[in-house]
């Protein structure tokens, strides 16, 4: 069998399997469940792999909605990363049920691949992607110790084969005052929400002078409790993100000084935290992601190699600097449908969705055999990734 006849056999198994990924995605969709509480989005794409000949670990990493299918003993062990977790109040705003039905379909899929070729299939399930980032748990537990290169396609407006995500870490920080009546005895008062907004205008200044793709947010979660009393306390969660780490590292101290110094200002006194976990940049194997923009243009779909300049961060960031990875975009949606929207959550369930999941599912699998039939091209997708070390 040649290449072009086993890229026509995985096809032909997503095809096989096109009404239960459907189903699949669907339930997932009815029933959003958040971060590190997926477990009946777990449970049935867990099973239905099982079904299908796949040798099951559940709760790996000790994280009980993560899990690990497996097809095939040799390597390369390629990892296909699925995401099932929802957005609060907003469901699967951001198309996870999409990712999770195009990985089961791809590593089903790809077993001909593996008959024919050796190597293994894995699809790894990677929980709480938006709320708590799985991956750099699962990343510092080992989960990718054992594979040789990683793909997911997550949804979106466009059609691109990689995707630019910045280094991220989060900061959650406290101010504590004085309390006193903001009329009659102002004077005695130390007002911790001034000290914030401080901050504020601190982190707003320094924003000028940053470095592009650098980004600076975060929201008031304590403002006070009336206005006629001086705020004692004043909360508030940030997000800090650049596009490499050396420069997070940067831009991190320059973050907190604009909070030591508006402490210093009101005399109120400063706690901080930074987020245990940190998201790294996203490196994108340019090996593999044309390999990828090949097969889905095969599927009629126009892909670009690189998309839009909008950048978020992804824990796959995380999974992309221990082996070699891809995170393309699928369109699922016109382009003023943006992700996290309820609009985005209705394109999740459409059939441009399960379409795009789909296509997803091929051009993955078909990927998968570039990789096994050329052994050369496994060596060129490491060599790469080497020599960005
Ligand atoms: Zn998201
Ligand atoms: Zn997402």
């Amino acid at each position: 069998m040649d290449i072009k006849e086993l890229k026509a056999s995985v096809i032909g198994e997503v095809e096989a399997h096109r009404h239960q990924l459907r189903d699949l995605s669907l339930k997932i969709h009815s029933a959003p469940e958040l971060g590190f509480q997926e477990v009946k989005a777990a449970g049935w794409l867990s099973q239905y792999l099982e079904k299908n000949g796949f040798h099951l670990e559940r709760g790996i990493c000790e994280l009980a909605t993560a899990f690990r299918g497996r097809y095939g003993e040799g390597r390369p062990a390629i990892a296909i990363l699925a995401e099932y977790d929802a957005l609060p109040k907003l469901g699967h705003a951001c198309g996870h049920n999409l990712i999770a039905g195009s990985a089961v379909g791809a590593a089903l899929a790809s077993k001909p691949a593996i008959d024919r070729c050796g190597g293994s299939i894995l699809v790894i399930g990677t929980p709480a992607e938006e709320l708590y980032g799985g991956k750099i748990i699962m990343a510092e537990r080992g989960a990718f110790d054992k594979v040789d290169m990683a793909m997911m396609v997550h949804p979106g407006a466009h059609d691109t084969a990689t995707t630019q995500a910045l280094a991220c870490l989060s900061l959650e920080v406290e101010f504590f005052g004085k309390a006193a009546h903001a009329s009659t005895r102002p004077e005695t008062g130390i007002n911790a929400l001034e000290a914030m907004l401080i901050s504020f205008a601190a982190i707003n200044s320094l924003r000028q002078h940053t470095k592009d793709k650098s980004r600076i947010h975060g929201i008031i979660t304590d403002g006070g409790e009336a206005a006629n009393v001086v705020p004692a306390h004043s909360a508030g969660s940030f997000l800090v993100r650049a596009e490499d780490d050396a420069y997070l590292d940067e831009l991190k101290e320059k973050v907190l000084n604009c909070f030591v110094g508006a402490a210093a200002a009101t005399g109120a006194r400063l706690e901080y935290q930074w987020g245990k976990g940190r998201y790294a940049p996203l490196r994108n194997n340019l090996t593999l992601a044309r390999l990828f923009r090949q097969n889905m243009r095969s599927l009629g779909r126009k892909v670009q190699l690189s998309g839009s300049s909008r950048v978020g961060s992804t824990d796959m960031g995380n999974v992309s600097q221990i082996v070699p990875s891809i995170h393309p975009t699928v369109a699922i949606a016109p382009e003023e449908v943006v992700i996290h929207s309820s609009d985005f959550a209705s394109a999740a369930a459409s059939e441009e969705g399960i379409k795009g999941m789909l296509d997803s599912a091929k051009a993955l699998a078909m990927t998968v055999v570039d990789l096994l039939a050329n052994p050369e091209i496994v060596t060129k997708v490491k060599q790469e990734f080497g020599q960005g070390k």
